[in-house]
Protein backbone atom coordinates (compact mmCIF):
# COMPACT_ATOMS: atom_id res chain seq x y z
CA UNK A 1 0.00 0.00 0.00
CA UNK A 2 1.10 3.37 -0.44
CA UNK A 3 0.38 7.16 0.71
CA UNK A 4 2.35 10.50 -0.15
CA UNK A 5 4.67 8.39 -2.46
CA UNK A 6 5.92 6.34 -0.18
CA UNK A 7 4.89 2.81 0.74
CA UNK A 8 3.76 2.16 4.26
CA UNK A 9 2.76 -0.66 6.38
CA UNK A 10 -0.74 -0.80 8.23
CA UNK A 11 -0.16 0.64 11.46
CA UNK A 12 -0.50 -2.36 13.61
CA UNK A 13 1.62 -4.25 11.48
CA UNK A 14 3.84 -1.84 10.87
CA UNK A 15 4.10 -1.59 15.19
CA UNK A 16 5.15 -4.98 15.73
CA UNK A 17 8.01 -4.44 13.59
CA UNK A 18 9.49 -1.09 14.60
CA UNK A 19 12.58 0.15 16.43
CA UNK A 20 12.50 3.67 18.12
CA UNK A 21 16.15 5.14 19.10
CA UNK A 22 17.26 4.21 22.30
CA UNK A 23 17.86 7.45 23.63
CA UNK A 24 14.31 8.63 23.61
CA UNK A 25 13.73 12.16 25.41
CA UNK A 26 10.75 13.10 23.52
CA UNK A 27 7.63 11.44 22.64
CA UNK A 28 7.96 8.33 22.36
CA UNK A 29 6.52 6.83 19.28
CA UNK A 30 7.66 3.93 17.03
CA UNK A 31 9.60 4.24 13.76
CA UNK A 32 8.17 2.64 11.26
CA UNK A 33 10.48 0.58 8.12
CA UNK A 34 10.02 1.96 4.84
CA UNK A 35 9.20 -0.64 2.78
CA UNK A 36 9.74 0.33 -0.58
CA UNK A 37 8.96 2.83 -2.92
CA UNK A 38 5.90 3.45 -5.31
CA UNK A 39 6.96 3.72 -8.91
CA UNK A 40 7.57 7.31 -10.53
CA UNK A 41 4.13 7.03 -12.88
CA UNK A 42 1.85 5.08 -10.32
CA UNK A 43 2.33 8.50 -7.96
CA UNK A 44 -0.56 10.46 -7.54
CA UNK A 45 -0.43 13.68 -8.96
CA UNK A 46 0.00 15.68 -5.76
CA UNK A 47 2.28 12.86 -4.30
CA UNK A 48 5.08 14.38 -2.22
CA UNK A 49 7.29 12.04 0.24
CA UNK A 50 6.12 12.20 3.61
CA UNK A 51 6.31 10.74 6.79
CA UNK A 52 7.49 7.07 6.21
CA UNK A 53 6.30 6.47 9.49
CA UNK A 54 2.59 6.62 9.62
CA UNK A 55 0.66 6.30 12.62
CA UNK A 56 -2.41 7.76 11.80
CA UNK A 57 -5.41 5.78 12.96
CA UNK A 58 -7.17 5.74 9.80
CA UNK A 59 -6.51 1.91 8.65
CA UNK A 60 -7.15 2.60 4.80
CA UNK A 61 -4.64 3.85 3.03
CA UNK A 62 -6.10 4.17 -0.28
CA UNK A 63 -8.88 6.66 1.53
CA UNK A 64 -5.83 8.15 3.55
CA UNK A 65 -4.42 9.21 0.14
CA UNK A 66 -7.89 10.42 -1.28
CA UNK A 67 -8.20 12.71 1.48
CA UNK A 68 -4.29 14.05 1.28
CA UNK A 69 -4.80 14.40 -2.26
CA UNK A 70 -7.70 15.86 -2.93
CA UNK A 71 -8.35 18.31 0.74
CA UNK A 72 -5.46 18.40 2.50
CA UNK A 73 -2.07 19.10 -0.01
CA UNK A 74 -3.79 21.77 -2.07
CA UNK A 75 -4.43 24.12 0.95
CA UNK A 76 -1.18 23.39 2.43
CA UNK A 77 0.69 26.46 3.09
CA UNK A 78 3.90 26.44 0.95
CA UNK A 79 6.34 26.99 4.09
CA UNK A 80 3.93 24.14 5.98
CA UNK A 81 4.72 21.77 3.23
CA UNK A 82 8.42 23.19 3.01
CA UNK A 83 8.82 22.21 7.02
CA UNK A 84 7.49 18.88 6.31
CA UNK A 85 9.64 17.65 3.60
CA UNK A 86 12.53 19.09 5.95
CA UNK A 87 10.97 17.07 8.68
CA UNK A 88 10.55 13.82 6.73
CA UNK A 89 14.19 13.58 6.89
CA UNK A 90 15.13 13.78 10.52
CA UNK A 91 15.28 10.06 12.19
CA UNK A 92 12.12 11.25 14.13
CA UNK A 93 9.57 12.39 12.32
CA UNK A 94 6.95 10.01 13.08
CA UNK A 95 6.09 12.65 15.90
CA UNK A 96 5.19 15.14 13.48
CA UNK A 97 1.92 15.81 13.38
CA UNK A 98 -0.47 14.30 10.18
CA UNK A 99 -1.06 17.12 7.47
CA UNK A 100 -4.83 16.15 7.40
CA UNK A 101 -4.97 16.67 11.32
CA UNK A 102 -3.13 19.79 11.12
CA UNK A 103 -5.45 21.02 8.80
CA UNK A 104 -8.26 20.33 10.92
CA UNK A 105 -6.82 22.18 13.42
CA UNK A 106 -6.26 25.39 10.91
CA UNK A 107 -9.94 25.31 10.64
CA UNK A 108 -10.90 24.97 14.45
CA UNK A 109 -8.71 27.86 15.20
CA UNK A 110 -9.94 30.73 12.65
CA UNK A 111 -13.67 29.48 13.61
CA UNK A 112 -12.43 30.40 17.41
CA UNK A 113 -10.74 33.17 16.02
CA UNK A 114 -8.31 32.34 18.36
CA UNK A 115 -5.24 34.56 19.30
CA UNK A 116 -4.25 33.65 22.62
CA UNK A 117 -2.64 30.22 22.36
CA UNK A 118 -0.28 27.50 23.77
CA UNK A 119 2.02 24.29 22.68
CA UNK A 120 3.16 21.76 24.71
CA UNK A 121 5.28 19.60 22.81
CA UNK A 122 6.73 21.32 19.41
CA UNK A 123 9.21 19.35 17.91
CA UNK A 124 10.08 20.66 14.28
CA UNK A 125 7.28 22.95 14.34
CA UNK A 126 4.57 21.66 12.06
CA UNK A 127 1.73 22.21 13.92
CA UNK A 128 3.13 25.39 15.37
CA UNK A 129 3.58 26.70 12.05
CA UNK A 130 0.00 25.51 11.09
CA UNK A 131 -1.45 27.40 14.34
CA UNK A 132 0.72 30.41 13.58
CA UNK A 133 -0.97 30.90 10.60
CA UNK A 134 -4.14 30.55 11.58
CA UNK A 135 -3.93 32.88 14.04
CA UNK A 136 -4.86 36.76 13.67
CA UNK A 137 -1.18 39.06 12.98
CA UNK A 138 -1.27 40.28 16.95
CA UNK A 139 -1.80 36.78 18.12
CA UNK A 140 0.56 34.47 20.14
CA UNK A 141 1.74 31.22 20.72
CA UNK A 142 3.69 30.15 24.02
CA UNK A 143 5.66 27.09 22.67
CA UNK A 144 7.12 24.51 25.15
CA UNK A 145 9.30 21.71 24.60
CA UNK A 146 12.44 20.70 26.84
CA UNK A 147 14.80 20.85 23.72
CA UNK A 148 15.16 23.91 21.43
CA UNK A 149 17.25 21.95 19.15
CA UNK A 150 14.47 20.14 16.93
CA UNK A 151 12.96 23.43 16.05
CA UNK A 152 16.23 24.92 14.79
CA UNK A 153 15.12 22.91 11.50
CA UNK A 154 11.88 24.39 10.90
CA UNK A 155 12.33 27.69 12.14
CA UNK A 156 13.58 29.03 8.88
CA UNK A 157 10.39 27.79 7.07
CA UNK A 158 8.20 29.56 10.22
CA UNK A 159 10.43 32.98 9.49
CA UNK A 160 9.92 32.87 6.01
CA UNK A 161 6.09 32.75 6.61
CA UNK A 162 6.40 35.71 8.35
CA UNK A 163 5.11 34.19 11.27
CA UNK A 164 7.74 34.46 13.77
CA UNK A 165 6.90 37.18 16.02
CA UNK A 166 4.03 35.41 17.58
CA UNK A 167 6.04 32.72 18.53
CA UNK A 168 7.35 32.71 22.30
CA UNK A 169 9.62 29.42 22.86
CA UNK A 170 10.18 28.43 26.73
CA UNK A 171 12.66 25.62 26.76
CA UNK A 172 12.27 22.76 29.40
CA UNK A 173 10.05 20.78 31.21
CA UNK A 174 6.24 21.83 30.45
CA UNK A 175 4.91 21.63 34.08
CA UNK A 176 7.76 24.07 35.22
CA UNK A 177 7.04 26.50 32.10
CA UNK A 178 2.79 26.09 33.11
CA UNK A 179 3.91 26.52 36.89
CA UNK A 180 5.73 29.91 35.75
CA UNK A 181 2.75 31.07 33.52
CA UNK A 182 0.36 29.99 36.81
CA UNK A 183 1.94 32.50 39.26
CA UNK A 184 1.21 35.30 36.57
CA UNK A 185 -1.77 36.42 37.10
CA UNK A 186 -2.44 37.67 33.33
CA UNK A 187 -2.34 34.27 31.96
CA UNK A 188 -5.40 32.85 33.96
CA UNK A 189 -7.98 32.42 31.97
CA UNK A 190 -6.33 33.64 29.36
CA UNK A 191 -5.66 31.13 26.28
CA UNK A 192 -8.15 30.30 23.78
CA UNK A 193 -6.51 27.31 22.77
CA UNK A 194 -4.04 24.97 23.91
CA UNK A 195 -2.77 22.06 21.69
CA UNK A 196 -1.20 19.52 24.18
CA UNK A 197 1.26 16.72 22.23
CA UNK A 198 3.96 15.68 24.60
CA UNK A 199 5.01 13.11 27.19
CA UNK A 200 1.93 11.36 27.66
CA UNK A 201 2.04 10.31 31.06
CA UNK A 202 2.10 14.13 32.25
CA UNK A 203 -1.24 14.76 30.48
CA UNK A 204 -2.90 13.99 33.90
CA UNK A 205 -0.73 16.43 35.52
CA UNK A 206 -1.19 19.31 32.90
CA UNK A 207 -4.77 18.98 33.16
CA UNK A 208 -5.31 20.57 36.63
CA UNK A 209 -3.19 23.47 35.11
CA UNK A 210 -4.47 23.82 31.82
CA UNK A 211 -8.31 24.63 32.91
CA UNK A 212 -6.51 27.25 35.03
CA UNK A 213 -5.15 28.95 31.83
CA UNK A 214 -7.82 28.06 29.16
CA UNK A 215 -10.67 30.58 29.23
CA UNK A 216 -14.26 29.34 29.63
CA UNK A 217 -14.97 28.23 26.24
CA UNK A 218 -11.62 28.11 25.26
CA UNK A 219 -10.15 24.57 23.87
CA UNK A 220 -7.68 21.81 24.87
CA UNK A 221 -6.49 19.93 22.18
CA UNK A 222 -4.87 16.28 23.31
CA UNK A 223 -3.03 14.94 20.66
CA UNK A 224 -2.48 10.57 20.20
CA UNK A 225 -5.25 9.76 22.18
CA UNK A 226 -5.88 6.75 20.11
CA UNK A 227 -2.44 5.72 21.06
CA UNK A 228 -1.40 3.48 17.70
CA UNK A 229 -5.13 2.37 18.06
CA UNK A 230 -3.23 -0.12 21.60
CA UNK A 231 -6.36 2.17 23.57
CA UNK A 232 -8.83 -0.52 22.50
CA UNK A 233 -6.59 -3.31 23.36
CA UNK A 234 -6.13 -5.88 26.37
CA UNK A 235 -2.28 -6.53 27.86
CA UNK A 236 -2.67 -10.28 26.50
CA UNK A 237 -3.47 -8.77 23.05
CA UNK A 238 -1.10 -6.57 23.22
CA UNK A 239 1.11 -9.06 23.92
CA UNK A 240 0.07 -11.52 21.26
CA UNK A 241 0.71 -8.22 18.25
CA UNK A 242 4.33 -7.92 19.52
CA UNK A 243 3.64 -4.36 20.38
CA UNK A 244 6.85 -2.05 20.24
CA UNK A 245 7.94 -1.38 24.08
CA UNK A 246 6.81 1.78 24.08
CA UNK A 247 3.49 1.87 22.76
CA UNK A 248 2.67 -0.39 25.40
CA UNK A 249 4.44 1.53 27.74
CA UNK A 250 2.47 4.59 27.61
CA UNK A 251 -0.87 2.76 26.62
CA UNK A 252 -2.16 2.92 30.16
CA UNK A 253 -1.54 6.61 30.92
CA UNK A 254 -3.66 7.11 27.40
CA UNK A 255 -6.18 4.78 28.56
CA UNK A 256 -6.25 6.33 32.06
CA UNK A 257 -6.70 9.99 30.67
CA UNK A 258 -9.47 8.78 28.17
CA UNK A 259 -11.04 7.70 31.40
CA UNK A 260 -10.49 10.86 33.31
CA UNK A 261 -11.25 13.04 30.85
CA UNK A 262 -14.65 11.34 30.40
CA UNK A 263 -15.71 11.62 32.89
CA UNK A 264 -14.88 15.37 33.72
CA UNK A 265 -17.35 17.54 33.87
CA UNK A 266 -15.47 20.98 33.77
CA UNK A 267 -15.27 20.07 30.55
CA UNK A 268 -17.35 18.96 27.03
CA UNK A 269 -15.34 16.66 25.31
CA UNK A 270 -14.83 14.62 22.03
CA UNK A 271 -12.19 12.19 20.22
CA UNK A 272 -11.74 13.22 16.96
CA UNK A 273 -10.36 9.99 15.22
CA UNK A 274 -7.96 11.83 12.52
CA UNK A 275 -4.11 11.37 12.81
CA UNK A 276 -3.54 9.22 15.86
CA UNK A 277 -6.41 10.80 17.61
CA UNK A 278 -7.39 14.28 19.16
CA UNK A 279 -9.22 15.04 22.43
CA UNK A 280 -11.31 18.38 21.90
CA UNK A 281 -12.18 19.88 25.43
CA UNK A 282 -14.30 22.66 25.72
CA UNK A 283 -14.10 24.20 29.38
CA UNK A 284 -17.51 24.50 30.28
CA UNK A 285 -17.13 26.14 33.79
N1 LIG B 1 3.49 19.07 17.87
C1 LIG B 1 4.61 18.58 17.08
C2 LIG B 1 4.23 18.48 15.63
O1 LIG B 1 3.09 18.58 15.27
O2 LIG B 1 5.12 18.27 14.79
C3 LIG B 1 5.08 17.24 17.56
C4 LIG B 1 5.55 17.20 18.99
S1 LIG B 1 6.41 15.72 19.38
C5 LIG B 1 5.16 14.54 19.18
C6 LIG B 1 6.64 15.77 21.12
C7 LIG B 1 7.60 16.82 21.62
O3 LIG B 1 7.42 16.90 23.04
C8 LIG B 1 9.06 16.52 21.41
O4 LIG B 1 9.65 17.54 20.63
C9 LIG B 1 9.67 16.47 22.80
O5 LIG B 1 10.95 17.05 22.89
C10 LIG B 1 8.64 17.23 23.62
N2 LIG B 1 8.57 16.85 25.04
C11 LIG B 1 8.66 15.62 25.59
N3 LIG B 1 8.55 15.70 26.91
C12 LIG B 1 8.36 17.00 27.22
C13 LIG B 1 8.16 17.71 28.43
N4 LIG B 1 8.14 17.10 29.60
N5 LIG B 1 8.01 19.05 28.36
C14 LIG B 1 8.04 19.70 27.17
N6 LIG B 1 8.21 19.07 26.00
C15 LIG B 1 8.37 17.75 26.01
CA1 LIG C 1 1.22 13.98 18.17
Amino acid sequence: THLNGSVVSESESAMATTTAPKDASSESDVEVKEVATVKEETKPKHSQPVNTTEKRILSSVGLMEYILESSVYPREHEQLKELRLETVKDPWNVMMSTPDEARFLQVLLKLMNAKNTMEIGVYTGYSLLATALSIPDDGKIIAMDINRDFLNLGWPSIEKAGVAHKIDFREGPAINTLDVLLGEEKYHNHFDFIFVDADKNNYINYHPRLLQLVRVGGLIAYDNTLWHGSVALSQVQMDEMHLHEIVRYYQPFVVEMNKFLAADSRIDSSLVSIGDGVTLCRRVV
